[in-house]
């Protein structure tokens, strides 16, 4: 039997503009997808549960493409480079083609990999996870860069993110069956109780569900991004994070799909520009952590050492429930809750509304998210709750703080999101929409709601969430 060529899944589940599974293929081999979900040594990579909700189907989808070419995709547990080296000696396997990654634990994890499987089945790997190598980018003082503007100006000039693979690899399959473990005995899925129903209703993961979320935007969104994408009321986000993070779309591909958009005359050139700009700060979320592993747990500012954060753990159930009684965070709250997503403007002005108005740690939060994201991912997750906190790189100042009512009436002008996401207020109106403590009290009856019972009285004012906020950040400049 042929050696099979090892294509070694690291979230690129995807058969389009792989260079891993396409380098593979080229070597005329049969392959052979190995997944391995980690254990000890990456933990990280297991995700939350949302996560790993995502991460069953994905790899349920991947199989169904990959058995069209008899290419079989083995599932194993444990420290990559013990099963990766078992794999390929069993297998008389020459090589190993897999994706390169960027987070502290995935590059702890191909170096020992590397230097386990060495020269018997040495590993390579390629680029495509993202569009620029964060270790090439360097500012005039040859510095990783902090400040996005100028970041975005560097990968701007670095020219096209790179080659574009359109057609599908020419794979072999392989007819060896090296012993793989069943997805369903990895517990993924959760139950008792299934809590996944928002998720099912929601999300199509895998590659042909990318694809088609791509061609709805494309046809629906992509024209209006620059106007629309603020708006959580309005469909005006791509909502391909989780696609992009589990690599089931390449970010290559996304880009080039974009610039054939603007040429072809489908979106505008505002529009184009405006959604490659938020690819680019997912690129330098990847940048910041890249250069500074410590931002998963550290303050990139090191002044917010001190800060003197609370601890109060009813306040954090709340927020978590989505019952601080303000409406913008409660609909972000349990929009996140049902559907495993919430909309960027909401993400701040929740996130703003834990580490200012309520003074708890952005890591609460930020493991919060973690765990009920799809698109959870450590470099966008920990760089977005550091820029909200103002101890990230290029962060929001701390004294900035959102007034979620403002907001609110700002980005959801006519409620249709906070009715759809707190129903208990949907009789409100407008006027009082957003800060029912204070309508009057035969209107909050109008509309069928007592405060305390029906939806919670503020957890905080917001005047004097703000001065205790303001008063914490003096201490850092006494
Ligand atoms: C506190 C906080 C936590 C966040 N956690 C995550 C996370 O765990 N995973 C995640 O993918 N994004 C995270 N974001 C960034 C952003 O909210 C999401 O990427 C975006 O809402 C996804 O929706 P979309 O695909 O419709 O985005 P679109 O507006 O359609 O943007 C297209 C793509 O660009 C990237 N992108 C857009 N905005 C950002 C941004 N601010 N930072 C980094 N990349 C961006 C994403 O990959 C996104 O899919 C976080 C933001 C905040 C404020």
């Amino acid at each position: 039997m042929t050696a099979p060529a090892i294509w070694w899944l690291r979230n690129d589940f995807r058969l389009t503009d792989n260079s891993a599974l396409h380098a593979a293929a080229a070597t005329g081999a049969p392959v052979l997808a190995v997944f391995v979900l980690p254990g000890g040594e990456a933990d990280d990579q297991a995700g939350g549960a949302a996560s790993r909700w995502w991460l069953h189907h994905s790899l349920a989808a991947l199989s169904d493409r990959l058995a069209k070419w008899s290419v079989p995709l083995l599932l194993r547990r444990g420290p990559a480079a013990d099963v990766l080296a078992d794999i390929a000696r069993d297998t008389g396997t020459a090589t190993v083609f897999a994706a390169r990654r960027y987070e502290p634990w995935a590059r702890r994890q191909q170096r020992a990999v590397r230097a386990r499987l060495a020269e018997e089945a040495p590993l390579q790997l390629y680029g495509g996870r993202l569009m620029f190598e964060p270790a090439a980018l360097r500012n005039r003082s040859d510095q990783p860069f902090q400040v996005f503007t100028p970041f975005w100006k560097a990968c701007l000039a670095a020219g096209d993110p790179g080659p574009v693979r359109e057609s599908l690899p020419d794979l072999r399959g392989f007819s060896g069956r090296p012993g793989s473990e069943r997805l369903e005995d990895w517990l993924l899925l959760p139950r008792q109780p299934d809590w996944a129903g928002g998720l099912r209703e929601h999300w199509q993961p895998g590659e042909t569900g990318a694809l088609e979320r791509w061609q709805e935007f494309l046809a629906e969104g992509l024209d209006g991004y620059h106007l629309n994408r603020d708006r959580p009321d309005l469909a005006g986000t791509s909502r391909l994070s989780p696609h992009l993070h589990f690599g089931e779309i390449g970010i290559r591909w996304l880009w080039a799909a974009v610039c054939a958009a603007e040429r072809d005359g489908l979106c505008s050139a505002a529009a184009a520009d405006c959604f490659r700009r938020e690819l680019g700060w997912r690129e330098f979320s990847a940048h910041l952590l890249y250069h500074w592993p410590e931002l998963t747990t550290q303050p990139l500012r090191r002044e917010f050492m001190e800060f003197p954060w609370r601890e109060d753990a009813d306040a954090l159930a709340a927020w978590q429930r989505g019952a601080t009684g303000y409406p913008l965070v409660d609909a972000g709250m349990r929009e996140l809750w049902h559907t495993g997503w919430m909309h960027n403007r909401v993400r701040m002005v929740a996130a703003s509304f834990l580490v200012k108005h309520l003074l708890l740690h952005w890591q609460h939060g930020e493991a919060w998210f973690r765990d009920t994201l799809v698109d959870a991912d450590l470099a966008n997750n920990v760089a977005g709750w550091q820029w909200v906190a103002g101890s990230g790189a290029d962060a929001a100042p701390f004294f900035r703080i959102f007034n979620p009512v403002l907001q609110g009436q700002k980005f959801d002008p006519d409620g249709h999101y906070v009715r759809r996401w707190v129903p208990e207020l949907a009789r409100l109106p407008d006027r009082w929409l957003q800060e029912p403590w204070s309508a009057p009290a035969e209107v909050l009856a109008a509309a069928g709601v007592l405060l305390g019972r029906d939806y919670p009285a503020p957890l905080v004012e917001h005047p004097a969430a703000r001065e205790r906020a303001l008063a914490a950040f003096e201490t850092l400049r006494r």
